[in-house]
């Protein structure tokens, strides 16, 4: 099939061989295991056990409190030890439940037992996934109950399976497309039970043409499911950019890809929909890359969600000297951390340990205008501008040129000779401008009228 891709892009430099030929090892934790009761978009969860209780594999922890929300489950049997605001390791504190493992694994009733998922209607899959705390597991985290819950069914035509992986370094889905072919596959098949008009498309970078082999023969026959290469190009897995590759279609800020007629899921995810709804086991564990130049054995562990990073980083080997940077996913768009005291979450695609902090190396220098950031942004917006217009605080002038439109991919930074601080100063803008409407929103919410005066 003829590979597809999009306008704009950069290729920066892979490392996925350092990973990509590492086996997923299981990996049993050793210490206290911490769950954040945030590790999605939305609300957080709201504790549901207490210092002192007796929890089991697949209990839930925490419970979703609203709409856009999830259920953290516990992935391990043991006793609640704290529940406690703990810094995610990027300054931010969030209300967690910390677990001593009893490494019994004693689990709740019925857990991992096979389901005649065949049988199930569409509210009790969509039900078993919400109830399973599944969440976007490529970094975005944006929960899978509300990315399924679309206004009609019958008009989506295309659920993309995202398995593009265009950030260096990571491996993780690569591997589970090697490893768990059939996984991946029953998910995207479950998940086509709710879009009966749909087709079912795994996008895949074509630097992984053993990956693409295998879901091929996998595929092979099916009227509804088939594979699409994609030209390895970053950011060839941002949602707007794959729906773009796969269908032709645009999407913006203001759409939803349903709107589109299209919904897309992160490759781990649709694996844990095939868990979550053929065998009754919730989101508990997730497969991490730890890699990087500081790494000794770069690899691929599945571990129990919680797990502290520092035992993952002490099973691949440790480091080769004291890391200049570790961040949790990839390069471009992953967020740095302190220290190695920060637990698994539903959204740790890849530890990366680096001997050196590139960025902090370069100081940045006066725009030489060669335009090269625009030839790169895949949302066709003009970085060099909207950087000026942030940094004079313009936000009228910066929505007005399409700042909200910016994807945060990083790609104008990545490539700007003059290693000018473009997408950190958009993003910041973006953010500002986004609570600035909610802000607005708010408080014509709370003002007597509604704030409808005038309306007829
Ligand atoms: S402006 Fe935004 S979308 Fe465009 S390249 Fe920069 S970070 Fe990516
Ligand atoms: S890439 Fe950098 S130097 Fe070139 S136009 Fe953009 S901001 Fe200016």
């Amino acid at each position: 099939m003829k590979t597809r891709s999009f306008k704009g892009g950069v290729h920066p430099a892979g490392g996925k061989e350092m990973s990509s030929g590492s086996q997923i090892v299981r990996l049993e934790p050793k210490g206290e295991l911490i769950f954040p009761m945030l590790q999605h978009i939305g609300a957080p969860a709201t504790p549901a056990v207490k210092p002192g209780d007796r929890v089991l594999l697949g209990s839930v922890i925490g419970r979703a409190s609203g709409f856009v929300s999830c259920n953290i489950i516990s992935s391990v049997s043991g006793t609640v030890k704290r529940v406690e605001p703990i810094d995610n390791g990027a300054g931010t504190m969030i209300e967690s439940v910390v677990i001593e493992s009893d490494s019994e694994y004693e689990a709740v009733e019925g857990f991992g037992d096979p389901r005649d998922y065949d049988r199930l209607s569409k509210d009790e899959i969509r039900r078993i996934i919400s109830e399973a705390g599944l969440v976007g597991m490529g970094g975005a985290g944006f929960p899978t109950s509300v990315k399924l819950a679309v206004k009609d069914d019958s008009l989506i035509d295309y659920v993309i399976v995202n398995g593009a992986e265009c950030e260096p370094y990571i491996t993780c889905d690569h591997r589970l497309m090697l490893e768990r072919t059939e996984k991946a596959v029953l998910g995207l098949k479950i998940l086509l039970r709710l879009f009966e008009n749909a087709k079912g498309v795994f996008a895949v970078e074509n630097n992984k043409p053993d990956a693409i082999g295998a879901l091929g023969e996998a595929v092979r026959g099916s009227k509804r499911m088939y594979v699409q290469p994609l030209k390895t190009k970053y950011p060839q897995g941002g949602e707007r950019v794959v729906v773009n590759a796969v269908t032709g279609r645009r999407l913006s800020s203001k759409k939803l890809p349903s709107e589109l007629g299209c919904v897309v899921v992160n490759l781990a995810t649709v694996a844990a929909v095939a868990d979550a709804v053929a065998y009754s086991t919730p989101l508990v564990s997730r497969i991490v890359t730890v890699t990087g130049e500081d790494i000794k054995e770069p690899s691929n562990f599945e571990v129990p969600l919680g797990t502290a990073t520092g035992e993952l980083v002490e099973a691949a080997g440790g480091f080769l000297e004291p890391p200049k940077k570790i961040i949790l996913g990839g390069p471009m768009m992953g967020s740095s951390v302190s220290g190695l005291n920060v637990p698994v979450t539903k959204t740790t695609s890849c530890i990366l340990c680096l001997k050196n902090d590139g960025a902090a190396a370069k100081e940045p220098s006066a725009c030489i205008r060669c335009g090269r950031c625009l030839d790169v942004c895949p949302e066709r917006l003009m970085p060099a501008k909207l950087k000026a217009l942030a940094d004079r605080f313009d936000y009228g002038g910066f929505e007005n040129l399409g700042g909200l439109e910016c994807i945060g991919c990083g790609s104008c930074t990545y490539i700007c000779p003059a290693k000018r601080r473009l997408s950190q100063s958009i993003t910041a803008a973006k953010r500002q401008v986004l609570a600035d409407k909610r802000a607005a929103a708010q408080k014509r919410s709370l003002e007597p009228s509604g704030g409808k005066e005038g309306e007829k």
